[in-house]
């Protein structure tokens, strides 16, 4: 089933929240009210079923042409640590574990000046090659409009030539906060908040599904968190290609932003009201790597579904000083959904259950 056919949970114009409603929400409700809530819609839409993935990251190059100001992630070419992965490095880390019955690829990187067009098109190539059933889910709307400028190529190009070469979805990345304001002080190179919307309504359009993401507890406010969910809900009205909303907890480590980063009841908190803003977008995930395992577990009852999935290895919060594991097996994250108080439900990239061999 193509993944833009599934149901939407919410209806344009149906009740839903407006944006005055959702500032007095957060502003008189306690946790409690708010995690409550939250959690009546994610058990209407799924029970006690949480979604995760046998996944595998990989990051194929660190350097980047851009310098945003909350990553830890990004190097210089000249900078010591920086890399690259040649085709036969990325062709070796997929093989390493092709005795795993791994789900989904999920490939970023930094924005490298260096690599060529076809370097892309060979990497997602060699991928599908190696996995054909597993979903690949790759490149930010960042890097398709780094390469797009690049080539001179409409995005519609960039992301037809990456489907026909093995691309299933996009992942969320970039989006960061989308803000005009906030984007000038975090990272004013980057494509704008308008343009990082437009590229993934031209994915839908292409049937190519994608994720979508906020990179909250830095400087921005509870409105602009609030502006930036609005503008995913508005996009999701038209066109239904988004599978999941991720809030990215800033990782404060290593970066020149220099802020503290949310705790873990703003993160919750920030859980809450995404599930209950975002009533067309089906899935919301507790991103464990970047939240921690026990903020996560929690995510699971202020309206988290999605517990993301085994990942090894997660490079990019790590750089920036996540202090949690880099990857876990299939039996650790059931356990932590089962001690949560859920019954995992394993899925594949599009969020289609997927039996165990
Ligand atoms: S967030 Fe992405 S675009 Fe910005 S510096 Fe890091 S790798 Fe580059």
């Amino acid at each position: 089933m193509n993944s833009l056919d599934q149901p939407k949970i919410g209806q344009p114009g149906n009740e839903r929240i407006n944006r005055v409603q959702a500032m007095e929400l957060i502003k008189k409700s306690t946790i409690h009210d708010l995690g409550q809530m939250a959690n009546n819609i994610r058990t209407s839409l799924y029970n006690n079923q949480t979604f995760f993935v046998y996944n595998q990251h990989l990051n194929f190059t660190n350097v980047c042409a851009n310098a945003c100001r909350f990553c830890a992630f990004s190097k210089r070419p000249e900078q010591e640590g920086a890399y690259t992965l040649s085709i036969d490095q990325i062709r070796e880390a997929v093989i390493s574990r092709l005795d795993e019955p791994v789900d989904e690829i999920h490939i970023v990187g930094g924005l490298n000046p260096e690599l060529e067009y076809d370097y892309y098109l060979e990497l997602l190539e060699t991928v599908r090659g190696l996995r054909p059933r597993a979903g690949i889910k790759a490149f930010t709307a960042v890097e398709i409009a780094f390469l797009s400028d690049k080539y001179g190529f409409s995005h519609e190009r960039v992301l037809s030539d990456f489907a026909r070469a093995g691309l299933d979805a996009l992942p969320g990345g970039g989006a960061e906060v989308f803000s005009p304001l906030l984007r000038q002080k975090l990272c004013p190179e980057k494509i704008s908040g308008k343009r990082w919307l437009e590229i993934h309504q031209t994915a839908h359009i292409l049937s190519i599904p994608t994720n979508c993401t906020l990179l909250f507890g830095h400087i921005e406010t509870w409105e602009d968190r609030v502006e930036h969910l609005l503008a995913l809900r508005e996009l999701q009205d038209k066109t239904g290609g988004f599978l999941c909303f991720i809030p990215l907890p800033y990782q404060p480590g290593n970066n020149e932003l220099g802020v503290r980063g949310p705790d873990g009841l703003d993160f919750v908190r920030m859980l809450a009201m995404s599930r209950i803003i975002l009533d067309n977008i089906p899935h919301i995930k507790a991103y464990w790597a970047f939240s921690g395992i026990k903020a996560a577990q929690m995510g699971l009852w202020y309206g988290a579904d999605d517990f993301d999935g085994t990942i090894v290895e997660e490079k990019i919060g790590h750089a920036a000083g996540a202090d949690t594991p880099t990857g876990l097996t299939i039996s650790q994250l059931e356990d932590y959904i089962r001690s949560a108080g859920f019954e995992p439900i394993r899925r594949n990239s599009l969020f289609q259950p997927v039996q165990p061999l």
